[in-house]
């Protein structure tokens, strides 16, 4: 089943001056992690904004799990998006920034502290949930933000560099813990990086952009064996 699908989507900035994707096609079936690679600039974050919602195509179609999304607003979506400066809230702990989707989407209370615990655990997180972000290392504040994508339980994640702002041994760690994760939960994941390496290890299938466009796309052995 395709969970994610992309038809002929076009986008550009400054009434049409600066192009940032071209007519691109997607079909991510459910479960799969892609990886989308490519120099800067070529569209990547523009790819994993008009997914969430927080731009509309020029022109083009959006799906996910079969629904036309365009159009949709970002909260109706049902997809989660964490980003590179994960921008967790200062004043609130651990608990209350893993809670505070559901909280504002209005959840009962005992079904928000049921799947926050969940999360925390599944993150090693339950020691922590009363720490504020500035008690946290980056690892532990990386964790909480994915923690806080993942207690929504959304149909797909967007993950603009999630590990770019962590030094090289955490996001070693970070890197197969995640993967792992993704895993166990067979989420659908449209994951931005330019590092290859991430890439390789972490992604069923791999998407190289350039210029607005995808022009490879298929398993990371393949993909990197193409001159
Ligand atoms: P990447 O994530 O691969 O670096 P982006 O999707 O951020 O690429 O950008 C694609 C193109 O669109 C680039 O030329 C970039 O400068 C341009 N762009 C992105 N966002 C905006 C914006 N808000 N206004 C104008 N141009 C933008
Ligand atoms: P409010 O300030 O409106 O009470 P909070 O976000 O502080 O909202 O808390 C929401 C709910 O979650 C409350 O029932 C609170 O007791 C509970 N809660 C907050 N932090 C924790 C925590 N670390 N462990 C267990 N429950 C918590």
């Amino acid at each position: 089943m395709i969970q994610l699908e992309l038809r002929g989507v076009s986008k550009s900035y400054l009434r049409g001056r600066v192009p940032a994707l071209r007519k691109v096609d997607l079909a991510l079936p459910r479960g799969k992690f892609l990886a989308v690679l490519g120099p800067s600039g070529c569209g990547k974050s523009t790819l994993l904004r008009l997914v969430a919602g927080l731009e509309e195509p020029d022109r083009g179609e959006i799906f996910i799990a079969g629904r036309r999304v365009d159009g949709v607003p970002p909260a109706r979506r049902n997809v989660a998006m964490v980003f590179q400066n994960y921008a967790l809230y200062p004043h609130f702990t651990v608990y209350q920034n893993i809670a505070l989707g559901l909280k504002l989407r209005g959840f009962p209370r005992q079904e928000i502290d049921r799947r926050v615990r969940e999360v925390a655990r599944l993150l090693g997180l339950e020691d922590l949930l009363e720490r504020y972000p500035r008690e946290l290392s980056g690892g532990q504040q990386q964790r909480t933000a994915l923690a806080r994508a993942l207690v929504r339980e959304p149909e797909v994640f967007l993950l603009d560099e999630p590990l770019s702002n962590l030094d090289a041994q955490i996001r070693e760690e970070t890197r197969s813990e995640l993967k792992r994760l993704f895993r166990r939960l067979e989420a659908t994941v449209l994951y931005v990086t330019h590092d290859q390496i991430e890439a390789l290890t972490m992604a069923d299938l791999v998407a190289v952009m350039e210029s607005g466009e995808i022009r490879q796309l298929g398993p990371p052995e393949e993909v990197y064996h193409r001159p």
